[in-house]
């Protein structure tokens, strides 16, 4: 018998608010959240995080936008497992395509760093997703990078540990959705691949996201679909939206 797989939405901030002031109004949203039937989870920037774990209410999550790929010591301009876990977080976010593309992170160091946050205890969002021009050559080439990405962490992808954030990069912040008929299919490629190199077990419990342009509007629709367990929401989740983007997949 297969357990259900539990929605989980998260709000990802990224490089914002501009200031403290703004902080409470993007907390509030969170906390207004109905978190009894799915998992919520928020990431500030890494200046904002210790304050948000203060503010928000049981049942959000907070998961930093990102981690060093070792523990504690000379690494300046670094966040670290160890620094996260002593403030009770358990979430980590890592693979943004923001991350990727601006500080050239690569599949090799995203397994190093999701090796060390499952290491220390810690669950992982691990972000993916196709440009543009592989879109655009269809699914096979979308699938190509996917499976790209997949490849370094397949050993490390555990159900009641790991994440995934399935989001073409094409869809973020630009206003432009996948369809739910094109999300569900890469979501479902997605799975099956995970069936066939590490297991049916994986497979079938393992949770995907969807990112990119999720919002209020979008999000009965695609969440309809079988294969995809909730939203990684950037944009909306800076806006009280976010509570029935949450509500719309429960
Ligand atoms: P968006 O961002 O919802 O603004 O498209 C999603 C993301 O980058 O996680």
């Amino acid at each position: 018998v297969l357990m259900a797989r539990r929605p989980i939405v998260g709000g990802n901030w990224k490089c914002n608010p501009e200031s403290m002031a703004k902080l409470d109004g993007l907390v509030e949203n969170m906390n207004a959240c109905d978190a009894s039937k799915c998992d919520i989870y928020v990431c500030p920037s890494p200046l904002h995080v210790a304050c948000v774990c203060s503010k928000v209410k049981a049942g959000i999550n907070v998961c930093p936008q990102n981690c060093n790929f070792k523990g504690c010591g000379a690494y300046t301009g670094e966040v670290a497992v160890e620094q996260m876990k002593d403030l009770k977080i358990e979430w980590v976010l890592i693979g943004h395509s923001e991350r990727r593309e601006y500080f050239q992170e690569s599949n090799d160091l995203l397994a190093e760093k999701m090796k060390l946050i499952l290491d220390s205890g810690m669950k992982c969002v691990y972000a993916i997703g196709e440009k543009l021009p592989e879109r655009e050559k269809g699914l096979e080439s979308t699938m190509a990078v996917c499976i790209e990405q997949l490849e370094k962490v397949k050993g490390l992808l555990d159900p009641a540990k790991v994440v995934i954030a399935y989001e073409p990069v094409w869809a973020i912040g630009t206003g432009v959705t996948a369809t739910a008929a094109q999300a569900q299919e890469t979501h479902a490629e997605i799975r099956k691949w995970i069936a066939k190199n590490v297991s049916e077990e994986c497979a079938a419990g393992i949770r995907i996201q969807y990112g990119g342009s999720a919002n209020a509007k979008n999000a009965p629709e695609l969440s309809a679909c079988p294969d995809i367990d909730g939203f990684l929401v950037g944009g909306a989740s800076l806006k009280p939206e976010f509570k029935d983007i949450v509500d719309a997949i429960s």
